[in-house]
């Protein structure tokens, strides 16, 4: 594959099959089969018991009033013009954009939910528009150009629906590079089947990627015991995490990956790991966003642009206020790229 060309969806497997070669661990590999990644969907993580904070968090990143803006002091439509201010708008500042790329392999990250799709109530009805998907389409016929996203790689796929895109799922790097050798995972099944024994109805799993504890033959009035005894074995783990499916706990290693390890990885996948001429413009909306923001910022390089319509802190240099906005940005970079391509294609 060349830079400059788009990558086919099967070249996802040959991404994926590099990051397995690069994790630490054969215990879980990248990316998980598919079956994993939809148990680990709407899974609730409870084993820190910080719910209070990451309700707050949430409110936090999502202000949908402007008491939210004003509550720092200043009045709303002056807080407003300061921010676009430090971060104008993509589409007014197209044309510097576009002459600082001069020279440079524009490659484009995009989010999915927020920034390609609206935020719905029902995450599985967050569907792109066709005319979204024709954006995205062309864009990726002259950058290459990946979804980065919070969801797991089969729903996002199914969403965007084209083949010639790279995709990188948090879900499946969440599971990457665990610090833990393997034995652990076989130590902590046995002492979760010691453990919840003497709860009747329990059923501990040893699965390829987690361990599990079934409890839907579980009394209801044992459950808070079956917690205690599984939250028991992993204080004994503290690099494992619990989270919690439909009737079933599962431990799984704590994991280190974000978006802006999965902007790093894709670039060096791309083969722009240490390359100068290269400019990495990644469009997200929310705070796992701001990773990504952050190093394009550290490494001096790209841009990051943030959609939002309210003012919120980021690492992002520029701004677009909703999806609209996007697919005008995607429509006017293949506008800008067509005539430089057609001139090139008659020399
Ligand atoms: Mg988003």
């Amino acid at each position: 594959m060349t830079k400059q060309n788009v990558v086919p969806a099967e070249a996802v497997a040959a991404i994926t099959a590099a990051a397995a070669v690069a994790s630490s661990s054969p215990l879980y590999p990248y990316p998980p089969p598919r079956s994993f990644q939809k148990k680990y969907l709407s899974q609730l993580d409870f084993a820190g018991g910080r719910i209070g904070t990451w309700v707050e968090s949430m409110k936090a990143s999502s202000p949908t009033h402007t008491k939210a803006v004003g509550a720092i002091g200043a009045p709303v439509d002056e807080q407003s013009a300061a921010w676009i201010m430090r971060h104008p708008s993509a589409l007014t500042k197209f044309e510097q954009i576009m002459s600082a790329s001069k020279g440079k392999q524009i490659v484009m990250f995009l989010d999915y939910d927020g920034t390609l799709s609206p935020i719905v109530e029902d995450p599985d009805s967050a569907f792109m528009t066709d005319a979204m998907r024709a954006a995205v389409r062309n864009v990726a016929r002259y950058f290459p150009t990946a979804i980065v996203t919070g969801r797991c790689l089969e729903k996002v796929i199914d969403f965007v629906g084209l083949t010639e895109l790279y995709y990188a799922g948090s879900h499946g790097m969440d599971i990457k590079g665990p610090a833990k050798p393997r034995h652990t995972k076989a130590k902590v099944y046995k002492t979760l089947l010691e453990r919840t024994k003497s709860t009747a109805g329990a059923k501990v799993e040893n699965n390829k990627f987690c361990v599990s504890v079934h409890f839907r033959c579980v009394d209801e009035k044992s459950w808070g015991a079956l917690i205690e005894q599984v939250r028991s074995v992993m204080k004994e783990y503290p690099k494992l995490r619990l989270t919690q499916g439909r009737k079933v706990l599962e431990i799984r290693p704590t994991i280190k990956w974000d978006k802006g390890k999965a902007l790093e990885f894709l670039l060096e996948s791309l083969g722009f790991a240490d390359c100068k001429d290269v400019m990495p413009v990644y469009i997200g909306d929310d705070r796992t966003d701001e990773d990504a923001f952050k190093v394009l910022r550290d490494r001096g390089q790209g841009l990051g642009i943030l959609v939002s319509k309210f003012p919120k802190e980021t690492n992002a240099t520029y701004s677009l206020q909703e999806p609209t906005e996007v697919k005008d940005f995607l429509v006017r970079l293949v506008e800008w790229k067509r005539p430089t391509m057609k001139a090139r294609s008659k020399v």
